[in-house]
């Protein structure tokens, strides 16, 4: 290294004797000129201060209008030749309102199905006109099988019966052999939905891209396009599993693009892929990307109680294919729910998916063609480490390469910290001590929210409380972090006197974060990565350099994270908080402040991490009155606190409370109606009592209530009330029923017997089976469940309501095997009408018939 650059680095010899390096001299030591000099003082705080905060307004500011903005949308009069959203949206009404709910089981997803077919058809005739070099072909078939796999945290068997699925095939003649680029995207809804995000805008999508395609001479795809448009994604995965299994066209599928929503605002945000190739393709097709490394790994963290599609497809999960998953993903509140219709799509935003998947369409197409020839390298399943520069490109580089320079940080901190200490610039202790700053900074930026939403939950009794507030809700968390990340610096203030060396340990923080992370395959690394190279970076200015310039220089050098990092993180908050309304009930009393722990941790870790190194600047600058902004804080925090928690809950019409409504009858063994109740429940921590009138009379509940709904009837938590028994249109004595047709010696060999039964239900629809006994065989799924539970969900449409099963036994099973029943009907019935009827305004309820009978053989 030349002397000039050392200079550079760690300013001149003179100016780096002694320890006391960098310390602000205006502030430590008052040359005693009186109030000239304090003046001066004041003015560079203020200089400072402002720095920071136009740095983090203005970073606010960008960010929210990056993930906010979308494209002018196009009405259905556009030239043939441009995706529009009027168009897509003209199947989305059709789903969502002419047809409604479409679930399966029901008429209407038959009638979607026979809607959806022909939209497709008339696509082949379109074709037949305009595109000689194109063959187009529709196809529909039914699947049936079963999985084993892990949904809400669970291992569990889903078995499906006669489920639909449309396949079109828009395929250039010249590549008739080449393997598709599939987008798949589901048409079936849950309970009371219209569904018109969550996923009819999906398939309207998909439609009005294959229609693009076919009007436009001018696009070559350079493989065939298939779409997929099933007819099972809401009974957990299990259409796009038969596809996969059963389908005579899985086999030409080369690549898939998976379509889904949780909120109808937007943006499309692309947050898992298999494969680096198809980052790389979506990255270069896709107009307005978006998308986050940070999604991907708190998508594979299973810690939320989602899942799509993808994970049937994905050759990293139960598939064997490449490919990437899209959802959109703001006003969660409305997902799943009544709200989810195409008034509350917001606009612009279908423009946008459409638009993006387009490109991505035909940038897939050209990869896979070229892979024909030259194949793919090795290390392309890895995947990639993303995330997108406020939606206008995706930055992005293979994991492999990642974890080489995520790792190099390290080396490149201790480098730097030992170069100080050779040039006396900087004790090894204090840049220690700066790192455990550091460290305490980011757990009381975690732990001061958390303990605060905590207090307000016990005093007020009111969780959530912020709910549908978001204003609130990030006033009542963020300040509070804020003074979590400076709380370590009041308590030892030569940290925030020495900014060197806090910066220094904050950045071997960063740097041993990004090295640990990106060694356990998680791409989040990145962030951590970066923020020590900037870290590093911001040491490189004149010694001699005024507070302030130190200060614009970290500000400067601290941009690529702050791009890189922030929007995504600043998404999450936002995100979780309108998905906590289906998080799961939690038991009380620690569960009633899960939701508020939760959220202050998240705004906490979300602070530290936005904030970088620069909390340490924050410190610095503060630290003559650092106890006086840290209450200053706090007290914000706490007046907001208290201003959300006089609201009597938080639930509006626009953000209602999630309820599951279930008139369940338990049958006898004679097959009559034993008892009928009512059973009511939440998903979210706020009691379900809260919707019901203040003298409702409850009886007991039982452990079984929601086992139709397993395993998301595990994170419910509700109460019971007497009902009456179900009119004859629903059950009738004999109509449900499990019998057994055949016993035999098990095919499969040993010593086991085979039970072949006969499972009858008054209607098709879906339901749950937990067997126990002896068994050590069912018909339900190719392999044993991994877990000692025997416990099967279904689904199927017609035909499904008589089913036939077998249960291997072993030993003296007679009278031993036990058969757990709950059927679902999805008939809305006069009588859950009119109790869903008093529920105020402010819920959101879905509603089934339920029931429930045990068989022994
Ligand atoms: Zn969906």
């Amino acid at each position: 290294m030349s002397d000039l650059r050392k200079r550079a680095l760690f300013g001149s010899n003179k100016a780096s004797e002694g320890t006391q390096a960098w310390v602000d001299t205006n502030l430590e030591k008052p040359k005693g000129k009186g109030s000239h000099e304090r003046e001066k003082q004041t003015k560079g705080v203020l200089q400072q201060l402002s720095i920071i905060g136009l740095t983090f307004t203005l970073l606010c500011a960008v960010v929210y209008r990056a993930i906010l903005w979308v494209p002018t949308p196009q009405g259905p009069d556009a030239p043939p030749q441009s995706f529009s959203e009027g168009r897509a949206l003209q199947t989305t009404a059709y789903l969502s309102e002419t047809i409604g709910p479409r679930i399966v089981g029901s008429p209407q997803i038959e009638q979607t199905a026979q809607y959806v077919e022909r939209q497709a058809l008339l696509l082949q005739k379109l074709a037949q006109q305009t595109r000689p070099d194109l063959v187009v072909e529709v196809d529909r078939e039914q699947t049936t099988g079963a999985v084993n796999m892990v949904f809400a945290g669970t291992h569990m068997t889903n078995a499906y019966n006669n489920l639909t699925n449309i396949i079109v095939s828009i395929a250039p003649k010249s590549a008739l052999n080449s393997k598709a680029v599939m987008i798949n995207a589901h048409f079936d809804s849950v309970f009371e939905s219209p569904g018109a995000s969550d996923c009819a805008a999906c398939v309207g999508t998909a439609l009005e891209i294959a229609r693009v395609i076919v009007a436009s001479p001018d696009i070559q795809l350079a493989v065939p396009l298939m779409l997929l448009l099933n007819g099972g994604e809401e009974t957990v995965l299990t259409a796009a599993h038969g596809f996969m299994k059963t389908s005579k066209w899985a086999s030409s599928v080369g690549a898939f693009i998976n379509l889904e929503s949780t909120g109808p605002a937007g943006p499309d945000v692309l947050f898992q892929h298999t494969g680096s190739w198809t980052l790389e393709a979506y990255a270069r097709g896709a107009k307005y990307p978006h998308g986050s490394a940070f999604g991907q790994d708190l998508f594979e963290s299973r810690i939320l109680s989602m899942d799509t599609d993808f994970r049937m497809f994905s050759s990293d999960y139960h598939g064997s294919l490449p490919g990437i998953d899209i959802a959109q993903v703001l006003d969660g509140a409305a997902y799943h729910s009544h709200h989810d219709t195409v008034e509350r799509i917001r606009k612009g935003t279908i423009q946008m998916l459409g638009e993006n998947v387009l490109g991505a369409v035909i940038e897939f197409a050209k990869s896979l063609k070229e892979q024909e020839t030259k194949g793919l390298p090795e290390w392309d399943a890895d995947g990639s480490v993303y995330f997108d520069f406020l939606g206008s490109k995706m930055m992005r580089y293979p994991l492999r390469f990642g974890k080489l320079v995520h790792a190099l940080a390290l080396p490149a901190v201790v480098l730097a910290i030992v170069l100080l200490r050779a040039l006396k610039a900087q004790p090894i202790l204090a840049t220690l001590r700066g790192a455990v700053v550091r460290n305490a900074g980011v757990m009381c930026a975690a732990a001061l929210p958390a303990a605060l939403g905590a207090a307000r939950v016990v005093i007020t009794g009111k969780p959530m409380i912020w709910f549908g507030r978001f204003s609130l809700a990030h006033v009542a968390n963020g300040p509070a972090a804020l003074a979590g990340l400076l709380l370590p610096f009041a308590l030892l203030p030569q940290a925030a006197s020495n900014i060197e060396a806090a910066v220094l340990g904050a950045s071997l923080v960063h740097a041993t974060l990004a090295a640990v992370l990106t060694r356990n395959g998680l791409r989040s690394g990145f962030a951590f990565a970066m923020w020590a190279f900037a870290g590093i970076a911001s040491l490189l200015v004149p010694r001699k350099a005024s507070t302030t310039q130190k200060l614009a220089w970290a500000v400067i050098t601290a941009l690529p994270p702050l791009i890189g990092v922030a929007p995504s993180l600043m998404t999450m908050p936002l995100f979780v908080l309108e998905h906590l309304s289906t998080a799961g009930a939690g038991k009380p009393p620690l569960g009633d402040l899960t939701a508020d722990v939760v959220m202050g941790v998240l705004f906490g870790l979300v602070a530290a991490l936005v904030m970088g190194h620069l909390a340490a600047w924050l410190a610095h600058i503060v630290r003559p009155f650092i106890w006086r902004v840290i209450l200053g804080l706090l007290l914000v925090s706490a007046a907001a606190a208290a201003y959300a928690s006089s609201a009597e809950h938080a639930y509006s019409d626009a953000f209602p409370k999630r309820i599951m409504l279930q008139h369940l009858h338990l049958l006898g063994p004679d097959g009559a109606i034993q008892e009928s109740r009512w059973t009511v429940a939440t998903l979210d921590v706020v009691p379900v009592e809260t919707a019901l009138p203040k003298d409702t009379a409850y009886i007991d509940t039982y452990d079984r209530d929601w086992q139709a709904l397993f395993p998301v009837g595990k994170m419910m938590r509700g109460v019971a009330l007497p009902a009456p028994p179900p009119d004859s249109s629903i059950y009738r004595p004999g109509q449900l029923n499990i019998s057994l047709t055949g016993v035999e010696p098990s095919p499969l060999g040993g010593k086991a017997t085979r039970l072949s039964l006969l499972m009858q239900l008054p209607s098709p629809g879906w339901g749950s089976l937990n067997v126990t006994g002896p068994v050590v065989g069912w018909s339900f799924a190719e392999e044993n469940p991994e877990t000692q539970e025997r416990i099967t969900r279904f689904c199927g449409n017609e035909g499904s309501d008589s089913w036939p099963f077998w249960l291997d036994a072993e030993g003296q099973w007679e009278g031993k095997v036990r058969i757990e029943l709950s059927a679902i009907g999805y008939k809305n019935t006069t009588a859950l009408h009119d109790f869903k009827c008093q529920l105020p305004s402010w819920t959101t309820v879905s509603t089934m018939t339920t029931l429930q009978a045990s068989f022994e053989f």
